[in-house]
Order: C-alpha cells, then sequence, then structure tokens
C-alpha cells in the first residue's frame, strides 16, 4: 500500500478501510467470501500485461507460452476437480460464462446446422440472405429459467438483461405453499413451451437442486441442460453436493464463477461435455476478448487449493454452519423462505418485523453485520424495497466460524431486528426506507461483532 500510496494516496486509503471494515464487521453476503494470500498475490502480477486472444497453443499474438501454461493448468485443476470433460477458464465474470455458454449452444444447436443445410463450411461463405434467415432463428429460441423472485439470476432470462432479449423467455418459479421447486409443474410448463435450454441454477433458492430430475425434463423436450452453479460450486468442490446434487454429470454446459463459495479470484468458468467443447472454445472471438492472464493463474491456484481435504472440511462446515444459522434464528422466531436451508443460504422473510428488506438490511448494517436485502416470491415490496434478506456463510466460515458461533450470530440478527421499527411518514404510513434502532441494541451487536 506505500507504494500506491505514493501515486495516488485517495486509492491507498479506500483499499486500507476496506480491510478494516471487513475486519470490524461480519460478512453474510453469501456471494462473497475471503481468498487466500495465494490467490490476492497472483492476481497481482505482470501477468496481466499479457495479451493472449486465441485458446492454449492458438494464439493471435506472439510470445503467450506462459500464458498458455497458465491457461492450461487451470483448466486441467477444473477438469479434475469437478469430473468434467472440457473446461473454459477465459470468462472474466460470471455473467460473461453465462454469455458464453448461451452463444455457444446457439452456435452449436443453430449455426452450425444451419450452415451444413445452406451448404456453407464457415460463416465467412453465408451471403446476405443466408444470415437474415440465421438471424431469425437465433432470435426465436426460448429459454426457460428460474424466476429473479423465486431465487433465479438475471442472466437466466430476466427481461432487462441480455438473456431476456435475445431469447424467447419465460420463468418458473417454486411452489406457493412450500416454496420449494416443484419438478412435476416444472416439466409440464417445459412440455408446453419447449425451450432450446433449461437453466437450473440460483443465486437465492435456500436448497438444493435434484439435478438429474432436471435432466430427465430436458431430454423429454430435447432441450439443453444448462446449470449455473456460481453460487454454490464450492460445495460441489467439496463434495457435500454428489450424485443428484452434483450438476456435472448431469448438463450438458455447466457456468460458474471462481469468487464465491469456490472461494478464488472474481470471474468465471465454463465446463461442458465434449459435445459442447467445440464452441464453447471460441469464447474468445464470440463473447470475449483478451484474457485476463493473471485472473487464470489465480482460479489455478484456488482450483488447486479447492482439491485438498481442507477445503472439502471447509465446504462441509458452510453447509453446517449456515443449518446452525437457520435453526438459531428459527428459535428466535425469525420466518425463514422454505422454512431453513441445506445450502449455504438463508432467506429471512422480514415482514413479521414490519420491516422491508431495505430497513433490514441497513439496520443490519449499522450493527456491524453486512448482508444484503433480497426479493421473496411474490415479494410484496418489488425488487427494490424487497421483504427478504439473504444470508449466508461461506464468508464467515472462511473465518474459521463453527455452528456453535453460527447461534452467537443468529441471536445478534434477532436482537437487531427486534429493536427496529419503520420510522413513520408525514402521512401516517410507515416509511419503506426509513427506520429507528435502539442505541442499546446496536452497540451490543457491534460490540459483538467485534468480539466475535
Ligand atoms: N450467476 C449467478 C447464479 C450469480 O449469483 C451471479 C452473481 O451474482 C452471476 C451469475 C454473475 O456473476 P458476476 O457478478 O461475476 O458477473
Amino acid at each position: 500500500l506505500g507504494m500506491i500510496e505514493q501515486v495516488e494516496p485517495r486509492i491507498a486509503q479506500a483499499t486500507r478501510q476496506e480491510l478494516a471494515d471487513q475486519r470490524a464487521s461480519l460478512k453474510l453476503i453469501a456471494s462473497e467470501n475471503y481468498a487466500s494470500l495465494p490467490v490476492l498475490a497472483t492476481m497481482g502480477t505482470w501477468l496481466s500485461d499479457k495479451y493472449a486472444e486465441g485458446t492454449v497453443g492458438h494464439r493471435f499474438y506472439a510470445g503467450c507460452q506462459n500464458v498458455d501454461t497458465v491457461e492450461a493448468v487451470a483448466a486441467e485443476h477444473a477438469r479434475e476437480l469437478f469430473g468434467a470433460e472440457y473446461a473454459y477458464v477465459q470468462p472474466h465474470s460470471g455473467i460473461d460464462a453465462n454469455l458464453t455458454a448461451y452463444w455457444a449452444i446457439l452456435a452449436h444447436k443453430i449455426e452450425s446446422p444451419a450452415l451444413a443445410e445452406f451448404g456453407a463450411k464457415g460463416v465467412a461463405e453465408l451471403s446476405e440472405a443466408d444470415w437474415e434467415t440465421l438471424r431469425h432463428r437465433f432470435g426465436d429460441q426460448r429459454l426457460l429459467g428460474m424466476s429473479l423472485d423465486a431465487g433465479g439470476h438475471l442472466t437466466h432470462g430476466f427481461r432487462p438483461n441480455v438473456s431476456g432479449k435475445m431469447f424467447h423467455q419465460r420463468s418458473y418459479g417454486t411452489d406457493p405453499e412450500t416454496q420449494l421447486l416443484d419438478y412435476d409443474a416444472l416439466a409440464a410448463q417445459a412440455r408446453e413451451f419447449k425451450p432450446l435450454i433449461l437453466v437450473a441454477g440460483y443465486s437465492a433458492y435456500p436448497r438444493r437442486v435434484n439435478f438429474a430430475k432436471m435432466r430427465e425434463i430436458a431430454d423429454e423436450v430435447g432441450a439443453v441442460l444448462m446449470v449455473d452453479m456460481a453460487h454454490f460450486a464450492g460445495l460441489v468442490a467439496g463434495k457435500v453436493f454428489t450424485g443428484d446434487e452434483d450438476p456435472v454429470p448431469h448438463a450438458h454446459v455447466v457456468t460458474t464463477t471462481t469468487h464465491k463459495s469456490l472461494r478464488g479470484p472474481r470471474g468465471g468458468m465454463v465446463l461442458a461435455t465434449e459435445e459442447f467443447a467445440p464452441s464453447v472454445d471460441r469464447g474468445c472471438p464470440l463473447v470475449l476478448g483478451g484474457p485476463l492472464s493473471h485472473v487464470m493463474a489465480a482460479k489455478a491456484v484456488a482450483l488447486a487449493e479447492a482439491r485438498t481435504a481442507e477445503f472439502r472440511t471447509y465446504a462441509a462446515t458452510v453447509a453446517d454452519n449456515a443449518k446452525a444459522l437457520a435453526e438459531g434464528l428459527l428459535r428466535r422466531g425469525v420466518s425463514l423462505v422454505t422454512g431453513g436451508t441445506d445450502n449455504h443460504i438463508v432467506l429471512m422473510d422480514v415482514r413479521s418485523f414490519g420491516l422491508t428488506g431495505r430497513q433490514a438490511e441497513a439496520a443490519l448494517l449499522d450493527s456491524g453485520i453486512v448482508t444484503n436485502r433480497n426479493a421473496v416470491p411474490n415479494d410484496p415490496n418489488g425488487a427494490w424495497y424487497t421483504t427478504g434478506v439473504r444470508l449466508g456463510t461461506p464468508a464467515l466460515t472462511s473465518r474459521g466460524f463453527t455452528p456453535s458461533d453460527m447461534d452467537a450470530v443468529a441471536d445478534m440478527i434477532a436482537g437487531v431486528l427486534t429493536a427496529t421499527t419503520p420510522t413513520t411518514t408525514a402521512a401516517g404510513q410507515p416509511s419503506k426506507a426509513k427506520y429507528e434502532l435502539t442505541d442499546d441494541a446496536r452497540s451490543r451487536s457491534l460490540a459483538e461483532a467485534e468480539r466475535l
């Protein structure tokens, strides 16, 4: 930081302050973690300076021999860790991984058969009329993904996202009573809608998914099964999710981030079967430009870490901690979407406290607990104010928290929410954003955060 200080002190100061803030508070954001020092250090090197568009051994720039090593090692770790036939480690983020996968599936399923039909060997041989036909077919394809309020991600077909614009999309929800995935209802929807791509995976669903069932549904309607395991990749890597709960043996294409429960650098990856590998391998130039070589190197380091026995213990503790947190909250009368958890996520429904998600998130932040507000199924407050607060255990587990610590965390959360009341507006209505929190509850929680 001393070096940075001399060039731009404000950046040195913000970086220093971020460390202090992360140390002073409890990080319960389900998508965040603490990468190891080797992972962080690997990101800060001169590998960042190298351009390497292309793939291993086939680059559009000279002098890529070291980047070739980096990319090959990262892909090898990814294949071996997840038991995948093919791994593509270039995507810069989860969104890039999903875009790469979508275009690769379109290229494999639509473009290649169309080229054969047009009698063309490659896209360069297409006439304007052929392109017009192809564009129409690309734009005509259907995608079925989980809705945002049921826990899906915006890249799963949300209209304002490019995935909702490049496909004709529909979304599936959860059972209104149990808030759990209803595979029969999903199968019926898939039969009627006939998607090209069925997307499974989530950002805020606190339960495991049966990917064998998902594949049966996809097969029945001739869809490609794409699983976005961005959130739970660490639980797959750590063998907490095995058999039907492991997406890799069941999906055609699996996408992920590397920075959430997997505890690597910010980035993305695509895993695929041999069938889809050649299309995914065209991620650059299909969607991506030059890879971030320093980040691919850090992915390799993080994946090597994830192959250790310690990581398996870590992943098991992430799930045990989530269960302990959920049980602690339920014992204190907090209501949870689906009534609990069996992954790393706990989704609180805070309406019984008379609060919106936004008020609860802000009051918890004041009290040293960092979370994010989140929609619950059929949320009456919409996606901005929300009725839920999402909690996750990957980060605290990296700090060494165990199930007995999680009861203390549940106590802090329930205490703060009980001591928070919405401010009344001039019209006498409860505000959706402003709130009051007693000084006593705030200082008790801050002291406990410091102690933990
Ligand atoms: N997919 C899922 C399921 C996610 O939860 C997220 C992140 O929130 C993403 C994709 C996007 O990841 P990124 O923020 O790296 O683009």
